[in-house]
């Protein structure tokens, strides 16, 4: 028998996600972004409930390979593109869209005689400084892709916001202002924005939105949940109590004895650590929800175990059900705690944990 340690993965939710992403698009395209294993929640299975999307957006090859052998016959776009030229042929075998971000691809793409069409995606940079060609270079790299005849005709452009999360941040201004001076002659659709751009720079959103965390309920906005936005998590994930023991008043847990008991009291030992994903960063304090109460973490998380004080919930019992993260605790408010971003957290699960669907 495994462990009860298990990541239920709410199916409707991402639905009802995905449709208010639609609301919000006001026509515009969706590539629903499903790199990292669906941010942790499972490639084919997010695939399979979002099979409304426009596109699927993932990083590598790999991930497009197995949204095919899964069935899965909406646009897929590779976001970093070819990684070598023998990817080229897979692009073209598998109907990946590619996207071309650096001098390197181009090359290949020059070179390549292989007949079969290619769609691909022009990146810009324009101030994250990660993917993406200079800018001043764009009329250029257009019209060298315009001369392949293997290449699809309708070229999308594209671009990364850096901190579209803070609203009040004019750098993406000047990288949405650069951006549309600089391609203002050149034909094709525009994708500039990802979720935070979605909900913050709404005139930026061009013809294709690039989303991710909010179809997982997930929230990269300071302060803010995903529900505080209007989004559902998609993810809860759970454990039970293994232990419960009466500690006196001055002991203390765990490893490095980090917490000390301020009067006699029951700890409580759920069966999860950061073997599973928990973040081994979340400190005596953190939230857990016991039988729908909340509780807190006692010491420090440990690789299958953590220790929670039970103070709040003195008729717990062996067997009880341990929340961690889901719709009634935010993973927002713990990643807070972590010192980390709720999409790590989600992007985190180890195959030790079971994974359930969820209908609703
Ligand atoms: C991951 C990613 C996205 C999606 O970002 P979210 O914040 O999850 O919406 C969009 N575009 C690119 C290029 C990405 O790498």
């Amino acid at each position: 028998m495994s462990r009860a340690t298990v990541a239920t993965i709410h199916l409707g939710a991402l639905r009802r996600n995905l449709a208010r992403v639609r609301e919000l698009a006001r026509g515009a395209k969706v590539m629903a972004v499903v790199k990292a294993d669906g941010y942790g929640h499972g490639l084919e299975r997010v695939a399979r409930a979002l099979s409304d999307a426009d596109a699927f957006g993932v990083a590598a090859i790999g991930d497009g390979l197995r949204l095919r052998a899964a069935g899965i016959s909406n646009r897929i776009v590779v976001l970093s593109g070819p990684d070598e030229p023998a990817d080229l042929a897979e692009f073209r075998r598998l109907q990946l869209d590619a996207v071309i971000h650096h001098e390197s691809q181009l090359v290949w793409l020059e070179a390549d005689r292989d007949s079969r069409h290619l769609r691909v995606w022009l990146k810009l940079d324009t101030g994250m400084h990660r993917l993406g060609f200079a800018l001043q270079r764009a009329p250029e790299i257009h019209a060298r892709l315009r001369a392949l005849a293997n290449i699809d005709a309708d070229i999308a452009l594209m671009t990364h916001f850096a901190a579209s999360d803070e609203f009040d941040n004019d750098l993406t201004a000047r990288q949405i202002a650069c951006f549309d001076a600089t391609t203002v002659n050149l034909p094709g659709a525009r994708s500039l924005v990802n979720s935070a751009g979605v909900l913050g720079w709404p005139a930026a959103r061009g013809q294709w939105l690039r989303v991710g965390g909010l179809l997982y309920g997930l929230s990269v906005i300071a302060g803010k949940s995903g529900a505080d936005l209007g989004f559902e998590p998609a993810m809860t994930l759970s454990a039970k109590l293994i232990s419960i023991n009466c500690i006196q008043r001055g002991e203390r847990i765990g490893y490095a004895a980090s917490y000390e008991c301020p009067e006699d009291m029951p700890v409580g030992v759920a069966a999860i650590g950061y073997g599973d994903g928990y973040p081994r960063s979340a400190p005596s304090g953190t939230p857990v929800l016991v039988n729908g109460v909340r509780a807190a973490i006692a010491g420090r998380v440990s690789m299958d175990l953590i220790t929670i004080d039970l103070r709040a919930v003195p008729n717990a019992k062996v067997g009880d059900h341990v929340v961690l993260w889901g719709r009634e605790l935010p993973v927002e408010e713990i990643a807070a705690c972590a010192g980390t971003i709720s999409y790590d957290l989600t992007c985190g699960m180890t195959k030790r944990v079971l994974f359930v669907e969820g209908g609703a």
